[in-house]
């Protein structure tokens, strides 16, 4: 088990705390589009705060490519988090400069700090050891609670670490335990829903999930690789050609497994993204020369309800079909749906289902709805997380120490 913040003494102490407050933002007038990852973040702000500690946060925003760019400064988020919290929050122009240490200093216990975007400096992306010593030296303990980038090894998430006492926050915390069990021991049947384009990132998925699911349903864009390694006709549908013997091979192995594979029985397609000519249907083995297929079909959607409607625990990651464009949203939005209305423990990964799941008004029904689309993928996948493997494993020192 790893180390948690109730697990060690962080009173008067100051804290570096990783959060991921990427959130979406016009750049042109700072307005916050999507509060979500500092709702979600408040519950270890507050409980530091309450505990007395010095909360120094730190978080990336957007791609500023190692260099300093107004447009993704952290500012407006500092400005929307006093509006949600009692403590006192100050902003710091830089992240280990001048500005930032004599605000550290100047703080109160049980204040807060926003330090300046770590990506202004290049050497956040490249674990570099002197920015992560950096970081070490303007804190006492650090706490990682960015699940969303636990995925990645960068000084924020990783090199820090090493130089700090440390342990993750509640939302970290809350997300291992999810997936874990997720993984371990879920409800059954475990149906698992994942689309998207691009295979190569679901592939490891799939493969671990072939013998801990009792049910795969495969939509979206890389659905069209495996309905042509079963020598489906498949028109100009998205196909990863140098994948085909992969994804053969692994139909194979799949008779053996314990998750049934299911694919779309039927597709919405069109003769291109944007045509102006109205979708027709194809049945998945015999699609037309000319169409590709950009949304999963009624009778596929009725049949993935079938097994969603039954699971005890239902996983989702990866959009149905192209469902940025109304005319091919209707297999996730329907999707979207049935997970949440869901009997069962339902879990949906972040990115593309996440805010399609929210966009479609059914986001509050889901239990949860993963913080990180790559760092949830990843656990899915059976990897580990570098920002999560870092943190050092409970002790019973931690348990007596916190009891002095
Ligand atoms: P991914 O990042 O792999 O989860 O893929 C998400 C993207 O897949 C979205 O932008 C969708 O538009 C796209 N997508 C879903 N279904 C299809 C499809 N049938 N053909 C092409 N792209 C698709």
């Amino acid at each position: 088990m790893k180390r948690t913040i109730k697990d060690i003494d962080v009173k008067g102490k100051k804290v570096l705390l990783r959060l991921d407050f990427n959130v979406p933002m016009n750049t042109k007038t700072g307005h916050i589009t999507d509060k979500t990852r500092i709702m979600e973040s408040l519950a270890t702000i507050n409980y530091l705060c309450e505990q007395g500690s010095k909360v120094i946060i730190c978080s990336h925003l957007g791609r500023p490519n190692g260099a300093r760019d107004d447009k993704y400064s952290l500012a407006p988020v500092a400005s929307e988090l006093q509006k949600l919290v009692k403590s006192k929050v100050t902003f710091a122009t830089d992240t280990v400069g001048e500005d930032a240490k004599s605000k550290i200093k100047a703080m109160d216990d049980g204040e807060i700090v926003v330090l300046e975007n770590l990506r202004f400096d290049a050497r956040e992306e490249e674990n570099d050891e002197g920015f992560s010593k950096e970081l070490a030296s303007l804190a006492d303990i650090y706490v990682n609670d960015a699940f969303g980038t636990c995925h990645r090894k960068h000084a924020s998430t990783y090199g820090v670490a090493r130089l700090l006492p440390n342990a993750i926050g509640f939302l970290i915390s809350k997300e291992l335990k999810v997936i874990s069990r997720i993984l371990s021991n879920p409800d059954r049947p475990l149906v698992a829903v994942l689309g998207g384009a691009k295979i190569k990132d679901k592939i490891p998925v799939i493969e671990n999930l072939l013998d801990k699911a009792d049910t795969i349903l495969i939509g979206g864009g890389m659905a069209y690789t495996f309905l042509k390694a079963e020598g489906g006709k498949v028109g100009k549908s998205l196909v990863d050609e140098e994948k085909i013997d992969m994804v053969k091979s692994f139909l194979e192995k799949s008779k053996n497994s314990r998750a049934e594979l299911v694919l779309p029985v039927d597709n919405v397609c069109n003769v291109d993204f944007d045509s102006k000519l109205k979708p027709k249907k194809f049945a998945s083995m015999a699609i037309g020369d000319e169409y590709m297929g950009l949304d999963i079909g009624p009778k596929t959607i009725k049949l993935f309800k079938s097994y969603i409607k039954r699971a005890g625990t239902v996983v989702w990651n990866g959009p149905m079909g192209v469902f940025e464009n109304p005319l091919y949203a209707r297999g996730t939005n329907k999707i979207a749906k049935y997970v949440a209305k869901s009997k069962g423990f339902s879990f949906v990964g972040g990115g593309d289902s996440a805010s399609a799941v929210v966009k479609s008004g059914y986001g509050k029904m889901i239990d949860h709805l993963s913080t990180g689309g790559g760092a949830s993928l990843a656990l899915l996948e059976g990897k580990s997380l570098p920002g999560v493997d870092v943190i050092s494993e409970v002790q019973e020192e931690d348990k007596l120490s916190k009891n002095e």
